[in-house]
């Protein structure tokens, strides 16, 4: 069953006068593909109730190009999601489709979250207040989706790992759960903004994608110095790259051979289109690859 709320008052009075002890929520922009609905799907392993929001935040974008591009697909939104919940006829879906900004931000708003040094590193360096948008947004919507649990896809890990910061500091009631990259049959991680690319982009964003697995297998083969020394490499052939990074995965530091869990994450430009990925590899363990 798929319930739809488009104004924060119809959603809130919803839960005030419904029976929701232990709600599941998902945070999209919408454009929905199997990436999102994995974190749905994830969710209704824990909690037979799930809120998925649809929200295009203008606050977390850098250029009001990327903005106006960005896919607003509603409709098919939709259909995707009743599709998905003929799998799952004993759980109920709620989805928070706000059909204007201020059913997120209170009249006025006028509050931000400055997320510290996580989000100094990789995206943030090169996104000014992206992740102050990011931190800001996710708190409104935890906020009103008053859920037990919410979902967070490692294809955006240094997103996750600044939401998790947040919920921990801020001693938010909802945990704060990572869920796998989601890729297709070539291996390019799933994203609505690969919508933007044509058959050829496509092929030649899995670059990125072969990029961080040669960096893998020299980590795990040859040890760091000699990731370094390729990644080094691969950043000068390549001007398309706008990043490429190995960091201890646990705070985003710099890493040495001996650290446990590392983060090989890139950001890459196909067409003027900004894509991201990574792969996080365990010492001894090899995931996602
Ligand atoms: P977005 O709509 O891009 O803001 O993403 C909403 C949520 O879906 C975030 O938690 C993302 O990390 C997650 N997500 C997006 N793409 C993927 C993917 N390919 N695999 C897993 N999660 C994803």
């Amino acid at each position: 069953m798929l319930k739809i709320f488009k104004t924060r008052n119809e959603w809130l009075n919803f839960k005030e006068t419904s029976n929701i002890q232990n709600l599941g929520f998902v945070p999209t922009m919408g454009n929905l593909h199997l990436g999102h609905l994995s974190l749905i799907e994830e969710s209704f392993k824990h909690h037979s109730q799930a809120l998925i929001s649809i929200f295009v935040n203008p606050t977390q974008f850098n250029s009001a190009e990327d903005l106006k591009n960005y896919p607003r697909t509603l409709s098919a939104d939709l259909e995707l999601l009743e599709s998905l919940m003929k799998n799952y006829q004993d759980r109920e879906l709620f989805v928070f489709a706000p059909h204007d900004k201020s059913e997120v931000y209170p009249q006025d708003f006028d509050t931000q979250i400055i997320p510290g040094r996580l989000a100094e590193k990789l995206c943030g360096a090169y996104r000014p207040g992206h992740f102050s948008g990011v931190c800001s947004v996710v708190y409104c919507l935890l906020k009103l989706a008053g859920a037990t649990a919410a979902y967070f896809g490692e294809k955006d890990f240094q997103q996750y790992l600044i939401i998790k910061k947040m919920a921990d500091d801020l001693a938010l009631p909802t945990k704060i759960i990572s869920c796998p990259l989601i890729r297709d049959a070539r291996g390019l991680a799933l994203s609505s903004r690969n919508n933007r690319l044509n058959e050829s982009q496509k092929e030649q964003a899995l670059k990125l994608h072969y990029s961080l697995k040669s960096l893998l297998s020299l980590l795990e083969h040859q040890g760091i110095t000699n990731a370094w020394d390729k990644r080094k490499e691969i950043m000068s052939e390549d001007k398309n790259f706008e990043y490429l990074e190995i960091l201890d995965a646990k705070d985003l530091e710099n890493c040495h051979d001996q650290t446990e869990h590392y983060i090989i994450a890139g950001a890459y430009y196909v067409g003027g289109v900004r894509l991201i990925d990574n792969i996080t590899y365990k010492r001894g363990k090899k995931r996602d690859a």
